[in-house]
């Protein structure tokens, strides 16, 4: 087959728009969409600093490249998990990711800073729902801490789709009102940005494949069994079958946000009495899991590009 746009041997078979595209004109499309995205729910500004998450792994890769294309003024931040073996092939894959853009990384390793690693804490909890907090919280204070105006994850469609979808199964309607490709900052929370949300998993890979990017393909351990990859295989089931699904799914729960945004219980907020940062109680929930009796600071953890 042939690209929709040039005589070249087609690259990949996009379902929605159904269409063939050639290396060049794929890339293209890509940059479109991220670029659209951007301005459509007005992410960012291009005087902004932002700090992106990488783990390693092909969208937090993708994302770092495509934003530094795009012109934008980024530094990457990896959180080391402390999770064996996995948690080292990450780092090194982080590290190889950014050297070949030329962007600074900073690293924060969990068991340098905590004593312990993701998954060696003895509590009740579920290891991804501690671990969850405590990569928001450390993304978070670290922007805060070091001044940049944003923090940009690689999320992408299929994890959008399947979080909405798992959260609707169990009507969460407080975690739902704020879903979206925007999280806007307030006070010390540091504004949360999606460029990928429009773009679906595979179409990230086939990027990732076009531009060379390398990354790490194994999971967390912890991911198996996860109910959310349950219903992405579900969604994925339903997308071979009507192409679009995924994208019409998302969008429509965009326009319907608002009702779940009536459910918000409104908490006043107060200061985490350890480290400053917005909490519901006398503590925030990260110092308050992990026992902390004085705060982490991040300030000046810059590392020299
Ligand atoms: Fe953390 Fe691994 Fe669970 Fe992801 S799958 S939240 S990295 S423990
Ligand atoms: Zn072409
Ligand atoms: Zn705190």
């Amino acid at each position: 087959m042939r690209c929709k746009f040039c005589e070249r041997p087609a690259f990949i078979k996009l379902h929605y728009p159904k269409m063939y595209l050639c290396e060049e004109h794929f890339k293209e499309y890509f940059e479109r969409k991220v670029k659209r995205t951007i301005e459509r729910y007005k992410l960012l500004r291009p005087d902004e600093r932002i700090l992106v998450v990488v783990s390693g792994g092909k969208d937090s890769a993708v994302t770092a490249y495509i934003l530094k294309k795009l012109g934008y003024n980024i530094e990457c931040l990896h959180i080391n998990l402390g999770i064996g073996e996995y948690s080292e092939k990450s780092e090194s894959y982080a590290k190889k990711q950014c050297e070949a853009l030329g962007v600074p990384l900073h690293i924060v390793r969990v068991r340098e800073l905590l004593g312990k690693g993701i998954g060696e804490v003895k509590t009740r909890r579920a290891v991804c729902s501690y671990c969850g907090l405590t990569k928001r919280y450390i993304f978070n204070k670290f922007a805060h801490d070091n001044g940049f105006n944003a923090v940009a994850t690689g999320h992408n469609l299929d994890d959008e789709a399947s979080f909405i979808f798992a959260n609707l199964m169990n009507w969460n309607t407080q975690y739902l009102a704020k879903q979206g490709p925007l999280l806007p900052g307030e006070g010390k929370f540091v504004k949360k940005v999606k460029p990928l949300y429009e773009l679906t998993e595979r179409e990230v890979v086939a990027y990732a494949l076009a531009n060379g990017i390398k990354y790490m393909v194994e999971e967390c351990p912890y991911a198996r069994g996860a109910t959310t990859l349950e219903y992405k295989a579900i969604l994925n089931e339903m997308e071979e079958k009507r192409p679009g699904t995924k994208i019409n799914f998302v969008k429509g729960f965009l326009r319907k946000k608002k009702l779940f945004e009536a459910e918000l219980q409104e908490v006043e907020l107060k200061e985490c009495r350890i480290c400053g940062m917005p909490a519901q109680g006398k503590k925030c929930s990260f110092c308050n899991f992990w026992g902390l009796e004085k705060p982490l600071e991040f300030n000046g953890r810059i590392t020299p590009p």
